[in-house]
This record gives structure tokens, C-alpha cells and sequence, in this order.
């Protein structure tokens, strides 16, 4: 290890930076978060520079540098141009024992600049030993991705916690469990999710058992999967992925997202596909509980978005219930994917003042759907789960007075590399798609905007250019 690395407070101490330039303005911007008082000398000084001195920000010196200018500085940073003054400078620093960076010079400098990731108190600081600062970019660049963005408002509430916990428990050994599991637990990710309350409240209980009983936390976390394109997963929803124990799973799902989970990670389908019964309701609120009470974290994945046709709902009843804790991730349903990945603009305002999501599957007689309102002019109306009983859907539509030149269009297996469109109109529909041997699952749009799919279209489609006119 060729440099010992340190986080330095230097709030009001001097820092002297000699060079008024672009490079010199990144390394100050930086130093300013830290609270130092600094000190900069130039001949000449970019106008940025002259406006923080203005501001207060900053002592600005615009003359050459003099060897007293080293005097009671804690740090120096050497941002000249010219390399042998940046080398003399460095010298003189050395010889009174003041750290001293030279920019784009590791050779001539006591110490150097991380990359760093600040996020105020959290910070991450990543160095290459000088050898690549692309690397070392690169490298934070990637940290970034992984690390919350509110980790460090996360470190804050945890501080906050401690006072408070003090209080409470007094034995260290009783404080580290209590903060294990905070911070590995269902508080912690409450907390970066954004749902500072919830996560004051688990804290809470936990703090209220720690000492008497270590009671397990599992939660479940109800998350939408979206349609199919795995790219389409929030970055929460990949963030449960990730930190799951076990992941209860629906058939819809798309491999292609189970492949993005903790490898660890338990995986139970209890989806229903054809000549599989699946599991009942019952059977699925059972399992969840089973696992979170174990303390688990269990992900329910769903395809497109849970509360959409997902009897998500359900299940979050069958938790409360149970006092099980619970959080939603919503997720892309897939009228808004296939709609978009087939080019249909569901509320074109030329074409349509209203958008309504229906189920193509009722389940009772009397549970049928509000057949005038859906088949007025100016409206869109989306069936899910709609191809087995499209000669219901379009009869019905055309008994309560849609034209038969309404515009139609069936999307099966949107957003994935399958993806398939048939656009028509009411009266040929059916007849395309009996001969076009679609794949569930699929979507039937009906409106003017269906239409729009000729012009639209963008994905999973070619057209060849015309070369004709080239040459
Ligand atoms: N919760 C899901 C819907 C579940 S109902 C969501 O929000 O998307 C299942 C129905 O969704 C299917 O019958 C089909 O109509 C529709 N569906 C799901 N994925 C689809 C896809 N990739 N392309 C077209 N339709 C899809």
C-alpha cells in the first residue's frame, strides 16, 4: 500500500492553493464542502474564482506566489501550469512538513486526491494510487450504482437512534444486536425506500423487544415485475430482488427478471399455468406468512404491476391481517408497456380524452363491465386478459353501438423479443387473429389511438431503407 488513506477535518484551517484556474476551481469546489478556510494565489484568476471571493467564500491573492504565502497552511494544493513552479512550490512545502499535492503530478506530491462518493456523512473514497484516474472514476461511477442514494440520511437517523437507544439499552453487546438489526433489516431498507416513518416505527418495536426477546422482522415485499422486458424492473424493484431470502413467484413473471435476483435467494412459482392447478389463494397468503414470520425477506413478484389485476390487494389484506410487516413496489402493467412497445399512444389527445383498464375475465355473471361507456367514441379501453373471450368482448362492444371500423389491435407478449401486433378494426379483428396463432399472454386495445400503431410502430419491427435514392 503505497499511500495511507485518511479523512482529514480541516474546518478553519488554512489551505492554501496556488494557480487560478479550471484546475484549480475543481480541486476548491471540493475543498469548500470541508469547511476550510482557503487561501488562493495567482496572477491571474478565472472569473468563477473572483465571484466566490466576492462571495466570502474564499481570500484570493492575485500576484505570484511567495514562499510566505506557505505560512500556518495545514494543506497545499499546486494547480499552476508551469511544472518547475509547481515543483519548487512542492519543495519548499516538503521542507516544512506541509502535505502537498501537486495536480497531475503523484511524483512531485505528498498526497493525493481521491474520487469520492459524498453523501454527507457517508463518504467513499476511491483511488487508484494515481495510476488511472479514468479507473478510478469508472470505479466510483459503479459504487454509485450500488450504494443508496440516501445512505447518508441513513447515517443520520442511525445516529439519532443511538442517543435514543442509550437510553434503553445499556449493555454494548445488546446495542451492537439491536443496530445488526436495524441496519440488516426491514428498518434500514424502509428508511433508503424513503418511508422514514415506517422505519422509526419498526425501530421502535424492535427497541421496545430487544432486550426481553429478540423477535425475527421479516417482511414481505410486494413487488411489480412489469411486462416482460426485464430492463423495465424499477430500481427498487431490483433492489428487493437482490436482498431477497425467498421469492414467491407468479408464471407471468419473465425469467429474464428471475435471473436479476440474490442467487441465494429461494424461488417458489405459485403461478397457475395450463393443466397446473397451482397454488389457491389460501395457499399463497399461507406461504407468505410462514415465511416472514420466520423473519425472512420475502419478495412477491408479480408480472406488470401488483395492484393491476394482481390480486395484490388480496394478499396485503391476508398480511395485515396477520400483522405481518409489508411494503409495495409498483411495477410497469402491461396496457403501458405493450402500449408503448407497439406504438399506441393511449391518450393521443387527438384520438382520446380517457384510458380504461378492463378485464376481459369476469368472474360472475353481473360482474360484466359498463359496455356503452366502453364503446363510445373519443375513449380507449384496454382488456386484459381478453383472447379467450374476444368474440364476447367485440359482440358486446358492437351491440352497444360501436362501429365496426372502430380500430383494434391485440398485443401478445409485449415488450419482449416475441412481441406481436395485429392491427385491425372490430369487424376483422377476430378473423386475424384466429389465423395468426398468437401466444399469450395478450392485450387487446380498442380505440381511435390502435390506429396509430401503422405510423408508430418502433420496436421489433423493420423496415427496409430505401436505397433507391442513394448513390
Ligand atoms: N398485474 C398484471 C396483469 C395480470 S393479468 C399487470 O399489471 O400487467 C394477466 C394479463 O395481463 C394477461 O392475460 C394479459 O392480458 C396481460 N399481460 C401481461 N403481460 C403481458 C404482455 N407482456 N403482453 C401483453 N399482455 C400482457
Amino acid at each position: 500500500m503505497k499511500y495511507f488513506p485518511v479523512f482529514f477535518d480541516l474546518t478553519g484551517q488554512k489551505v492554501l492553493v496556488v494557480g487560478g484556474g479550471e484546475v484549480a476551481l475543481r480541486k476548491i469546489s471540493i475543498l469548500e464542502r470541508s469547511g476550510a478556510s482557503i487561501s488562493v494565489v495567482a496572477p491571474v484568476i478565472a472569473p468563477e474564482l473572483l465571484a466566490r471571493a466576492a462571495a466570502g467564500k474564499l481570500k484570493l491573492f492575485i500576484r505570484e506566489f511567495s514562499p510566505d504565502d506557505l505560512q500556518a497552511a495545514r494543506l497545499v494544493i499546486v494547480a499552476t501550469s508551469q511544472r518547475a513552479l509547481n515543483r519548487w512550490i512542492a519543495s519548499l512545502s516538503e521542507a516544512r512538513g506541509i502535505p502537498v499535492n501537486v495536480v497531475d503530478d503523484a511524483h512531485a506530491s505528498r498526497f493525493i486526491v481521491p474520487a469520492i462518493i459524498d453523501r454527507d456523512p457517508v463518504l467513499v473514497a476511491v483511488s487508484t494510487g494515481g495510476t488511472s484516474p479514468v479507473l478510478a472514476r469508472r470505479l466510483r461511477e459503479r459504487l454509485e450504482a450500488l450504494i443508496p442514494a440516501r445512505i447518508g440520511e441513513l447515517a443520520s437517523w442511525l445516529k439519532a437512534l443511538r442517543e435514543t437507544s442509550r437510553r434503553k439499552l445499556r449493555d454494548t453487546a445488546e446495542r451492537r444486536r439491536f443496530f445488526e438489526a436495524i441496519v440488516d433489516g426491514a428498518a434500514a431498507r424502509r428508511f433508503i425506500a424513503g418511508d422514514s416513518r415506517g422505519a422509526t416505527g419498526i425501530a421502535r418495536r424492535l427497541l421496545a423487544t430487544t432486550s426481553t426477546a429478540p423477535r425475527a422482522d421479516g417482511e414481505v415485499i410486494l413487488v411489480g415485475a412489469g411486462p416482460g422486458d426485464p430492463e423495465l424492473l424499477t430500481l427498487k424493484a431490483l433492489r428487493a430482488l437482490q436482498d431477497a431470502d425467498v421469492i414467491l413467484y407468479d408464471r407471468l413473471v419473465p425469467a429474464a427478471v428471475l435471473d436479476l435476483a440474490r442467487r441465494d435467494a429461494a424461488r417458489i412459482c405459485v403461478g397457475k399455468a395450463a393443466g397446473n392447478i397451482g397454488s389457491t389463494q389460501q395457499e399463497i397468503n399461507a406461504l407468505l406468512i410462514e415465511h416472514a414470520t420466520q423473519g425472512k425477506r420475502v419478495v412477491r413478484l408479480k408480472g406488470g404491476d401488483p395492484f393491476v389485476f394482481g390480486r395484490g390487494g388480496e394478499e396485503l389484506q391476508a398480511l395485515a391481517a396477520a400483522r405481518i410487516n409489508f411494503s409495495v413496489v409498483p411495477g410497469i402493467t402491461a396496457a403501458l408497456g405493450a402500449a408503448a412497445y407497439a406504438g399506441i399512444p393511449l391518450t393521443h389527445r387527438d384520438h382520446a380524452q380517457s384510458v380504461t383498464f378492463v378485464t376481459g375475465h369476469s368472474l360472475e355473471p353481473g360482474k360484466e363491465p359498463d359496455w356503452r361507456a366502453l364503446a363510445l367514441p373519443g375513449a380507449t379501453a384496454v382488456f386484459y386478459m381478453g383472447l379467450a373471450r374476444l368474440d364476447h368482448i367485440v359482440d358486446r362492444l358492437l351491440e352497444h353501438g360501436a362501429a365496426d371500423t372502430r380500430p383494434a389491435a391485440i398485443v401478445a407478449q409485449g415488450t419482449t423479443p416475441e412481441q406481436r401486433v395485429i392491427a385491425a378494426t372490430l369487424a376483422t379483428i377476430r378473423g386475424l387473429a384466429a389465423g395468426a396463432n398468437l401466444e399469450p399472454p395478450a392485450l387487446l386495445i380498442v380505440g381511435e389511438v390502435a390506429a396509430l400503431h401503422s405510423t408508430l410502430a418502433w420496436f421489433n419491427t423493420y423496415s427496409a431503407p430505401d436505397l433507391s435514392q442513394t448513390g
